[in-house]
């Protein structure tokens, strides 16, 4: 049999791999464990000096005005629609090309999600759909840096300009990203961060939030923590505290981020550089190995001094006209060839809670749902090698040879 016809593990033939690739595994060390123990031995576990010292490093790291740390994006995206003053009846345009998370949060206010198609290329929220999505009922927009690519929060802006609406930024996946020379977040309304546990930069579960507006930053420290007046380190760990008793403002959440996580957020954030960069380096290995590929393109991340991408997630779009399997089947034979793989997103408006509940017929986004049935996303984390990227990289063309579709 010829070389490029080798039997996939799924019919029955030899994997690629002896060891399983899993898709993701955290960059942690004795740093990370040292740094925890610090926190467990000091009597004080839940948000305090290290989420602060937390904040304070991620608020240099950005050059924003003003950082929170959260329990997850999730909380921060939720209390990000509370200050833009979502409520029942609003409508709010987000991409339908994301996690659930995005969509949810906007119900949890009772608004409804609107979908509005993305870019193609960059699978980030269209602004000129965006502008066809809004009605008088819109009251915010929620773009996502798709991948760790940079979305175009400038024309997103434009879009909305003169109208009541505001741009909240889904940057779970972008973390460290820029565009137009600053990180994204920087300069934002409201942008929410995710280090759960498979982000670029991880403390198991958790989050923060990025704003330009000082009552923003203080309506999150208060929702975060039930909607109270002052944080409990304040009234336990300062002798100099004048005790007034506890107010509750407004109705808040439990949304706060402990010292625990937050030391592991300290020194991931040391370094962060180190892993941005060794992202790009496997990314770059990857573009190598399909450049040449006839079953496989993949996105491109931009990398300049004004516009950079926090690499995320390697996305591959399948050329399915050639393939005769479809994208979870293939996803399922990587699997089988000891690759792990993933996929992000299958489109929100197709699971079964929103088509039940908003019914949006196939065909309201072509180009989110067409990237919705081609995506692949490949491992991609600092630890990996250069022969594990080879690996994933001959797995993904064995399955090509082998399933194309014959004319
Ligand atoms: C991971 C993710 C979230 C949620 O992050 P959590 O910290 O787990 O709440 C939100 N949006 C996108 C696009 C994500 O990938």
């Amino acid at each position: 049999m010829a070389l490029s016809r080798k039997l996939p593990a799924i019919c029955g033939g030899f994997p690629t791999r002896k060891r399983f690739l899993p898709f993701h595994r955290p960059s942690l060390d004795r740093r990370e464990e040292r740094a925890v123990c610090a926190v467990l031995r000091s009597g004080w576990l839940t948000t305090g000096p290290k989420t602060h010292e937390f904040e304070d490093r991620i608020k240099n790291y950005l050059g924003a005005r003003y950082v929170k740390a959260v329990n997850s994006c999730t909380a921060g995206l939720h209390l990000g629609l509370l200050c833009a003053e979502v409520g029942p009846g609003d409508e709010v345009i987000t991409s339908p090309l994301t996690f659930a998370s995005t969509g949810n949060v906007i119900q949890y206010q009772r608004a409804r999600p609107v979908f509005a198609d993305v870019d193609p290329d960059t699978g980030a929220l269209d602004a000129a759909h965006v502008r066809r999505a809004l009605t008088a009922k819109t009251k915010a927009v929620v773009p996502v840096h798709y991948a760790g690519i940079p979305a175009d929060i400038a024309a997103i802006r434009r879009a909305v300009r003169g109208r009541p609406v505001r741009v909240v930024e889904d940057a779970a996946h972008a973390f460290g990203a820029a565009d137009r020379g600053e990180k994204i977040g920087r300069n934002s309304y409201f942008a929410a961060y995710s280090f759960y546990a498979t982000k670029n930069l991880t403390t198991g579960e958790g989050g923060a939030i990025a704003t330009r507006s000082k009552s923003v930053a203080q309506r999150v420290e208060c929702l975060r923590l039930h909607g109270l007046s002052h944080h409990a380190w304040k009234r336990y760990l300062d002798k100099n505290f004048k005790y007034r008793g506890l107010e509750v403002k407004e109705l808040g959440y439990k949304y706060n981020c402990s010292d625990v996580q937050a030391a592991l957020g300290c020194v991931q954030l040391e370094k962060y550089p180190r892993f941005l960069a060794a992202r790009r380096r496997i990314a770059q290995w990857y573009d190598a190995a399909f450049r040449e590929s006839e079953w496989v393109r993949p996105l491109t991340h931009p990398f300049s001094s004004t516009r950079r991408s926090a690499y995320h997630l390697y996305v591959v779009k399948l050329c399915l006209e050639k393939l005769k399997i479809t994208r979870d089947q293939f996803v399922q034979a990587l699997q089988k060839e000891n690759i792990g793989a993933s996929v992000h997103f299958k489109a929100l408006h197709f699971h079964s809670w929103y088509r039940k509940r908003f019914g949006l017929p196939p065909g309201s986004c072509p180009a989110g749902e067409d990237l919705s049935s081609r995506v692949v996303s490949l491992p991609l984390y600092p630890d990996m090698r250069r022969s594990d990227v080879q690996d994933a990289a001959a797995a993904v063309q064995k399955l090509g040879c082998y399933f194309h579709r014959k004319r």
